[in-house]
């Protein structure tokens, strides 16, 4: 008996997904051996692993200025490898939106770049996505494009010159990307798009030349993982694969626009269920800023912000509590949740209020 899980990440993942590795578990296309007892050198492996990365191509379109690698480290390891590869000596800008961007700024203070916060939302416990005007000239200008913990997201990117890199751990493979003055975009895979173990980073080809200039250990340089295609040494060959499902039940369900609109219908159902509840549960996020993805909120108080969790717990929903910095509540709703999963949640809200009001 499966419940409906509303983690932030790691998180659910597609029935059918889920059915497939179970099905190909002990013998992977009836090979007698699992996909993750064979060497990634051999053709039944690299199929998965190339095969993938057509995927994700295909499905953000991406030209061939675009390269796919699978690294290791989760989105974490990215907050150093951006600055290491990426910095050119100028002016290295970021957008200051909540943990995850504190935590990437961190690191490049760490590497001593030359370092400019272009905006921040910290004045208001990141509850707004900040105005913010990079400088073209600047070496790259990062965001994270959707704010995991507070519930707020881009809905479109700065406008600049500079290449843009973005962690979109959080809005992976959710809705279609302008990438015109993308750079470097990149997600650990827990959240949307597979399980951990698995970074995803899609690069632009002039950051490769940047990055092959540098000196830097080679399990670090992006350059060196591109002349390997990903296969530099061992890759995470379970989460590829995980990955690589996902990637295919993406392509079933219709492309990115596609999941794209579910996402919005049961973004607005949720919102519409708090909005609409007399003040009894109030959102986090302002509204023009509101995520698609993770959508943070409470009660009236923190008790019933708990006993909201148990209770939801007694109807096997799970994955409720908001994290830790934030209190309150919060429902991841990835792509792998259902608008009637959402509906269910709105339906157990709507009770909970008249129980409790
Ligand atoms: C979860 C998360 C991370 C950290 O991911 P790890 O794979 O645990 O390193 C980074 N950025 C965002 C936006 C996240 O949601």
């Amino acid at each position: 008996m499966r419940v409906l899980n509303f983690s932030a990440g790691p998180s659910t993942l597609p029935l059918e997904v889920l059915n497939e590795a179970k099905d190909e578990l002990l013998s992977y296309k009836n090979n007698g051996y699992s996909i993750m007892e064979i060497s990634h050198r051999t053709k039944i492996f690299e199929e998965v692993h190339f095969g993938a990365m057509e995927d994700v191509k295909k499905l953000y379109a991406l030209n061939d200025d675009y390269e796919i690698l699978f690294l290791q480290g989760g989105a974490s390891l990215q907050f150093a490898m951006v600055p290491m590869n990426l910095n050119m000596g100028g002016v290295c800008e970021y957008a200051n939106t909540g943990v995850w961007t504190k935590k990437a700024i961190k690191e490049a203070k760490i590497l001593e770049v030359n370092l400019n916060i272009a905006a921040s939302s910290e004045n208001d416990n990141f509850s707004y996505i900040p105005d913010v005007k990079f400088n073209d000239e600047s070496d790259y200008a990062y965001i994270c494009s959707n704010n995991t913990i507070y519930g707020t997201q881009y809905t479109s990117y700065p406008k600049t010159k500079a290449p843009l890199v973005v962690d979109a751990s959080s809005d992976f493979f959710s809705k279609k990307i302008d990438f015109s003055n993308v750079a470097l975009f990149y997600g650990g895979t827990q959240k949307n798009a597979g399980i951990s173990g698995l970074a995803c980073v899609i690069i632009r080809k002039d950051m490769l030349e940047r990055s092959s200039t540098k000196k830097l250990p080679s399990m670090l340089k992006y350059s060196v993982h591109s002349e390997n295609q990903s296969l530099f040494n061992t890759p995470p060959s379970f989460a590829i694969y995980m990955f690589a499902l996902e990637m295919k039940w993406l392509l079933r369900q219709g492309g990115l626009d596609k999941i794209n609109e579910q996402n919005e219908k049961k973004a607005k159902m949720l919102y519409e269920c708090i909005d609409n509840s007399e003040g009894f549960y109030s959102g986090f996020a302002k509204k023009e800023d509101r995520s698609l993805m993770n959508v943070s909120f409470k009660t009236k108080n923190a008790d019933l912000d708990a006993l909201f969790v148990k209770e939801a717990e007694q109807n096997s929903m799970i994955g409720l509590k908001g994290h830790r910095l934030l209190g309150g509540l919060r429902a991841s709703i990835y792509n792998a949740i259902s608008l009637d999963n959402v509906k269910t949640l709105c339906d157990f809200m709507n009770e909970f209020k008249l129980k409790h009001s």
